[in-house]
């Protein structure tokens, strides 16, 4: 079969095997390259198959040598579809960390679901052993309750009152206003329920009732905040309100961790193209403005660079550094004042006509179809690929 790029909005339809494994080599080649780390050796990465749970994983493999389980949520090839993106990620990175010699298994399926935690418990009993880090990376539009079964969605909406700003379709580059409505209270408690902590805290009882947490154990989930132009939609918006409840849930955790001289971090991380945050209005062209930005002040990073730079801070042995509300923070260079001033100055100028030139929304393309396996140059694009892998 020949894969090519076909894109429905902000998703792609289809993935390439071979520029998934690409992809997933390069960032293993960059932590190789950059980072030797002793530290977590028993992984549980949960929302393991793309953007920043990927990351994790591969700097948790290459970068401290971990044994790793990964749970993640992705559709395999059927009758001439193609797999997810996730998918052949999943089987990349087991192949390349197999054959360095570390423990790589993976479980697809609901990570909300009783049934998968208890499947991976099994899993991480037989093959891992008690885990010393645990990754909560879950990024859903639904979730359906373990309990009642009943299925609730998550929106992207602000809080109150109407929010107009810029967007911009990425595939034309034409940018417009947008006006999203204010969410409704049941809107808000749902995007809490499936993005807040909940569910981070019910693998973590899980775990610690299968008597697999390790002394000194640490888990992390991640968080973002951002600057004024993206407020409203996002912090002071309704996956802002499931944001505190997932911060206010690392506190809890810490609590509970104390017998095991454990910890909970949530990691503020920067704003990158991943397929959930694609999916976010505005945010696209707040993303496109900045990676101009950052590149040219020499600071860009993906989500393997800032997963590095999270484990060194982890666990480089000095104190780990953290805000006053107690969380790491990979954005600070994303908020650093000079940073933002460029970004609002060349905000308030945006136009379709100037968006080329003041934002970068050519890497903003590439790193949209790298998401799916395309772009990359050392894969022949007109090979006749089996999708089944
Ligand atoms: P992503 O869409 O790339 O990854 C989501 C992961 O969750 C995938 O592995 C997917 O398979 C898995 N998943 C989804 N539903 C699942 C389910 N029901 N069961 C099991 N697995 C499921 O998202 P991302 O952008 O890497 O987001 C991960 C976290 O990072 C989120 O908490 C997000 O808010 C946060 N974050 C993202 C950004 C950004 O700019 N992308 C910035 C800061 C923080």
């Amino acid at each position: 079969m020949i894969i090519k790029p076909k894109i429905r909005g902000f998703i792609c339809t289809t993935a390439h095997p071979a520029g998934c494994a690409a992809h997933v080599n390069r960032q293993i080649d960059y932590i190789k390259d950059s980072t030797s780390l002793q530290g977590a050796k028993k992984v549980l990465v949960i929302g393991a198959s793309t953007g920043y749970g990927l990351a994790s994983r591969i700097a948790a493999s290459f970068g401290m040598g971990a044994d790793t389980i990964g749970v993640s949520f992705e559709r395999p090839a059927s009758e001439g579809r193609t797999a997810s993106a996730g998918w052949y990620n999943t089987v990349a990175f087991e192949k390349a960390a197999r054959a360095a010699g570390y423990i790589a298994e993976s479980m697809n399926g609901d990570a909300f679901s009783h049934e998968m935690k208890q499947e991976t418990l099994k899993l991480v009993k037989e093959k891992l052993g008690k885990v010393d880090l645990i990754v909560y990376s879950v990024a859903s539009p639904r979730r359906t309750h373990p309990e009642t079964g009943e299925t609730f969605n998550s929106v992207l909406k602000p809080i109150g009152q109407p929010f107009t700003n810029k967007t911009v379709n990425t595939n034309t580059g034409v940018v417009s206003e947008i006006t999203l409505e204010p969410a409704t209270q049941e809107e808000i408690e749902n995007t809490i329920t499936v993005m807040g902590g909940e569910d981070w805290s019910l693998w973590l009882k899980a775990l610690e009732e299968a008597d697999l947490l390790a002394e000194g154990v640490t888990t992390l989930a991640y968080s973002y905040i951002g600057p004024e132009i993206t407020e409203a939609i996002y912090r002071k918006g309704t996956i802002g309100q499931a944001k505190n409840d997932l911060e206010a849930t690392a506190h809890t955790l810490t609590k509970q961790l104390e017998p095991y001289h454990g910890k909970a971090y949530v990691s503020v991380n920067k704003a990158l193209v991943t397929q959930s945050s694609s999916a976010i209005p505005v945010v696209p062209l707040y993303i496109s403005l900045l990676f101009k930005v950052m590149k040219e002040k020499g600071l860009h990073e993906g989500c393997i660079e800032q997963a590095q730079r999270l484990f060194e801070t982890l666990y480089s042995g000095s104190t780990v550094e953290t805000d006053e509300e107690g969380r790491i923070r990979l954005d600070n260079w994303e908020m650093r004042e000079d940073v933002q001033q460029a970004v609002k100055a060349a905000w308030s100028e945006i136009t379709t006509e100037n968006v080329s030139e003041l934002g970068d929304l050519e890497q903003y393309r590439l790193d949209f179809l790298q998401l799916f396996g395309f772009g990359f140059d050392e894969i022949d694009y007109e090979l006749d690929v089996d999708p089944e892998v």
